[in-house]
Parts: C-alpha cells; sequence; structure tokens
C-alpha cells in the first residue's frame, strides 16, 4: 500500500509510535525511527523490521525539545531517504500536579515537545512534501486536545494547541496533496499512562488492577484501552488515498470518552 513511500515517525522507540512505524513499515514504507532508549534495544527495533518488511529503517537520535534538533531530523530524513512523504508527529511527555505546584521546566519541556516540535518538523517538512505534491502529516494529539483534565495543563495546552496548528497546517495545505490531521487517543496503555496507573496506586493506597480500573472508569465509557494497534491502523488509514480528502481533522479513538 506504501511501497515507495517514506515516513518519520517521532518517539517511535515506545508505545503508540512504535505500532505506527510499524505499521507503515509493514505496508512498504520506508521508516525513519526516532525516540529514547538504550541503543542496543534500538538497533534491534531497527534491524528487525527492516529485515521482517525488506525496507530500509534508519533511526535518528534528535531530542526534539531542541528546535535545532527538529529541523535535524527532517534533514538528515531527506538527504538519506531522498524525500519525505509522512511525517508523524507522535513524541509527547507528561507530568501530572497542580498548577499552583507545577514545575515551571516540566510545563516548558512539555510544551517544547509536544506542541513547538511539531512546529518545526512540519515547517521544514512542507517544501519537499509541496514539491512531489503528495504528503501526509500526522498529529498524535490527545482526547486532551479537546477537553481537560485537571493537573495537566502543560499536557492539555500543548494538545489544545498541536489541535490548532493541525487546522492551520490544513488550510495552508488545502489541494496540494498534502493532508494534515490530529489523531485524539483516549486511554492507550503505554510507559506513558503505565506511570500514572503507579502513581494513582501509590497515592491511593491500592492495588494496580483497581487502579487501572479506577482511571477507566473516571474518562472512558467503554471500560477498556484502545490498543497501540486501533491507533496505528487508523494512522495508516490516513495515509491512502482514500483518506485524501481528510484534512484538518481531530480524530477521536476513545471508548466514548467526548460523547460525555
Ligand atoms: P511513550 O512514553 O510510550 O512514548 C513516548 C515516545 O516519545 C518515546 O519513544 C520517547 O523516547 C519519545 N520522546 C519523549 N521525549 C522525547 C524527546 N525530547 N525527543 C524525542 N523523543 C522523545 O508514550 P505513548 O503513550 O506511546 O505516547 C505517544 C503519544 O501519544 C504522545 O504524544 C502522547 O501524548 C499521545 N497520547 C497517548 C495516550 C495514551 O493513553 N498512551 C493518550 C493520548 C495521547
Amino acid at each position: 500500500m506504501l511501497k515507495g513511500r517514506t515516513a518519520i515517525v517521532t518517539g517511535s522507540t515506545s508505545g503508540i509510535g512504535k505500532g505506527i512505524a510499524e505499521i507503515l513499515a509493514a505496508n512498504g514504507s520506508a521508516v525513519m525511527l526516532n525516540g529514547f532508549g538504550e541503543s542496543e534495544a534500538i538497533e534491534m527495533q531497527r534491524s528487525e523490521l527492516a529485515q521482517t518488511f525488506n525496507i530500509e529503517v534508519l533511526y535518528n537520535a534528535a531530542d526534539l525539545s531542541q528546535a535545532s534538533q527538529c529541523a535535524d531530523l527532517i534533514e538528515d530524513s531527506e538527504r538519506r531517504f531522498g524525500h519525505v512523504d509522512i511525517l508523524v508527529n507522535n513524541a509527547g511527555i507528561q507530568h501530572v500536579a497542580p498548577i499552583e505546584s507545577f514545575p515551571t521546566e516540566r510545563w516548558d519541556s512539555i510544551l517544547a515537545v509536544n506542541l513547538t516540535a511539531a512546529f518545526h518538523t512540519i515547517r521544514t517538512v512542507l517544501p519537499s512534501m509541496r514539491k512531489s505534491g503528495w504528503g501526509r502529516v500526522i498529529n498524535i494529539a490527545s482526547t486532551h486536545g479537546l477537553v481537560a483534565s485537571s493537573e495537566k495543563a502543560g499536557y492539555v495546552a500543548a494538545k489544545h494547541g498541536l489541535i490548532g496548528l493541525t487546522k492551520v497546517v490544513a488550510l495552508e495545505t488545502a489541494g496540494s496533496g498534502i493532508t494534515c490531521n490530529a489523531i485524539c487517543p483516549g486511554w492507550v496503555l503505554t510507559p506513558l499512562v503505565q506511570s500514572q496507573i503507579d502513581r494513582r496506586a501509590q497515592s491511593e493506597g491500592i492495588n494496580l488492577e483497581e487502579a487501572t480500573q479506577q482511571l477507566l472508569r473516571e474518562k472512558q465509557p467503554s471500560g477498556r484501552f484502545t490498543t497501540v494497534k486501533q491507533i496505528a491502523s487508523l494512522a495508516l488509514y490516513l495515509c491512502t488515498e482514500n483518506a485524501s480528502n481528510i484534512t484538518g481533522a481531530s480524530i477521536p479513538v476513545d471508548g466514548g470518552w467526548l460523547a460525555q
């Protein structure tokens, strides 16, 4: 389906990004991996993907909290692949605290990784997408891009901003063969959410199973997690020709979270 295409997936050494990199590779796209982790584990992930799907898989260690490294990631990908067709802005971080005690350096880093990085990757990649007349920009936002929860000031502000950025890019690229959309997951069981479950279990003196059920009950009426594969399948769909007239959309995959 994506044979001959090239993709960058930020934050693809873990969780949702890892699943998106895998489904794009499985469908024939070359992939640039990015994210933190142990170099041996990342190299194993890279070589396994390349061998399993017989495509080119590269890795760039850019720290996306740094503007210059965001641009470097795009330029390095363009140099090594020749061009970039698909950009998935997925890297994200979280911090949970009331606003009065929200550490200002955490605010800065959340805004940098969850929002500003996407501005830099998009502005750098668009010229080459325009040249080829085809492109897909997929921003992994969140239900927290559309509604708030308490104690997530940085995350909610950044994700709302990411949805605004998605709409602007969609308007500026409309009719050019490029689309820009946001996916808004509810709860997906990844390390980012597991750490929130662990914290809840500890602070409330309950076991992990009870903390997990509480977390789901509070927000996600389906009572179950969305899987990484379900999010990745939507990202893949957005890369198809059938999705060529979907742009500027914020698509929830949230077990009914936003229906309440
Ligand atoms: P995760 O913690 O499993 O993965 C995050 C990835 O981002 C990792 O690969 C990490 O190395 C990378 N990363 C973090 N900081 C980085 C930086 N400065 N530079 C480069 N890479 C960096 O988290 P996840 O749950 O898979 O989250 C992926 C995205 O999905 C995030 O944007 C998150 O906000 C969003 N999201 C997740 C959920 C959920 O329930 N898990 C829900 C809604 C939205």
